[in-house]
């Protein structure tokens, strides 16, 4: 069995770790046997959906999320659109996922257009104005979430849209609303760093299962031990709780 996933502009969109998070997939797979193909597409690559049972894309400054977003739009954008429409699983980080909103205002410089895949939109309250930084905390289908934060946007989500998952500690979407990314179909949205899947195997998992099911695999994603994992989520979570505990500041802008 083979998975397959396009990992967009690793060169303009990767802060934080986000690459860990197509290696923590491969290593997920190969401990099951799983081969996994990764294949980087830039600015000018074609994105053929047929070819792929997964997406990611990073996180990256303003700077290169207006170098890519004029190829995501126009470029990869309709036939990504149509992929998530039938259900390819996708994860979004921070500057990413503010793309695939309507759109990014930064503080400075024009508009960036987005893919309107979450029915939200990105801005940036203008220069000077603090950015949502440090470690990040929520709840998901039961379970946690724990990462690393730091943007100038502030998302907002359209009434009915899905959130991915509500704060704990932390600003998450825009620090007011108290969710954190946005879901549609099987794309996730997060503003989560770290990188993520590693110290979450729940969603890691939640990704590659989604993938093998529309494989017609599902039988494939067996259990795996994550002791270790779930020791370092709960160490970054009980960090941050901590620190909120301690500085209950440390939430406010
Ligand atoms: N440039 C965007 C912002 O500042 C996204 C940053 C990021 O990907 N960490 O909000």
């Amino acid at each position: 069995m083979k998975l397959r996933l396009a990992y967009l502009y690793p060169r303009h969109l990767n802060l934080y770790g986000d690459r860990g998070n197509v290696l923590c997939l491969a290593a997920r797979c190969h401990w099951r046997r799983i081969t996994f193909d990764v294949t980087e597409l830039g600015p000018g690559d074609r994105f053929e959906p047929a070819a792929y049972d997964l997406a990611f894309l990073g996180g990256g400054p303003d700077r290169g999320q207006t170098q890519v977003a004029e190829d995501l739009l126009r470029g990869k954008g309709p036939a990504l659109r149509d992929a998530v429409e039938a259900g390819l699983p996708l994860l979004a980080v921070c500057g990413a996922y503010q793309l695939l909103g309507h759109c990014y205002r930064p503080a400075e410089g024009p508009e960036l257009p987005g893919l309107g895949l979450f029915d939200a939109y990105t801005e940036h309250p203008g220069p000077g104005a603090a950015r949502c930084i440090g470690n990040l905390v929520a709840d998901w289908n039961g379970t946690t979430l724990v990462g690393f934060e730091n943007h100038g946007g502030r998302t907002f989500l359209a009434p009915g849209a899905t959130p991915l998952a509500r704060v704990r500690r932390g600003h998450g979407n825009n620090g007011r609303d108290g969710t954190e990314g946005a879901v549609y179909r099987n794309a996730f949205g997060t503003y989560l760093h770290g990188s993520l899947l590693p110290k979450n195997p729940a969603l890691a998992d939640h990704l590659l299962g989604l993938a093998l099911a529309r494989a017609g695999a599902p039988e494939l994603l067996t259990p795996l031990d994550d002791a270790l994992e779930l020791r370092a989520q709960t160490a970054a979570a009980g960090l941050a709780l901590e620190n909120r505990r301690r500085f209950p500041w440390s939430d406010q802008m």
